[in-house]
């Protein structure tokens, strides 16, 4: 686990997240990719995260599960949260200092569209996979 700054690119939001898990996720989902203009890099930040300038965030309640929160002055994706256990997981390009950085596992690979492909060696899961997963952990 590591702990690491980010901020928005306005600097009126400021986060400081103790449980990072250098691994990422990549997650190509139609919500994720609606949301950010292309596939989400998703690090894990479990739930010992600080924020700075709260008033500045606002909320969207994406799904029944997840709520997804930006920059109210700038606009910045600042992270995906889990209604249940409110983890969060935040866009990697937000840590300017973060180090070991690995990508780990692609999300709803069946749901990436065919313009685009990685070539780093990952996990991969689709959505079928996703659910029973997630199923599991629950
Ligand atoms: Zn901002
Ligand atoms: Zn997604």
């Amino acid at each position: 686990m590591l702990s690491a700054k980010a901020n928005c690119l306005c600097g009126a939001v400021k986060i400081t997240a103790n449980e990072i898990n250098p691994k990422f996720t990549v997650c190509h989902c139609d919500a994720c990719r609606g949301w950010g203009g292309a596939p989400f890099f998703a690090v894990q930040c479990g739930t010992q995260v600080e924020i700075e300038g709260s008033d500045n965030i606002k909320m969207y309640d994406s799904s029944s599960w997840a709520s997804r929160g930006f920059c109210t002055e700038c606009g910045t994706h600042l992270f995906f949260r889990f209604k249940q256990s409110g983890d969060y997981n935040m866009p990697v390009g937000l840590f300017k200092n973060l180090t070991e950085l690995e990508m780990e596992m692609q999300y709803f690979s069946d749901q990436r569209p065919d313009y685009y492909c990685f070539s780093n060696k990952t996990k991969e899961l689709s959505k079928a996979e996703i659910m029973t997963y997630f199923a599991k952990k629950v």
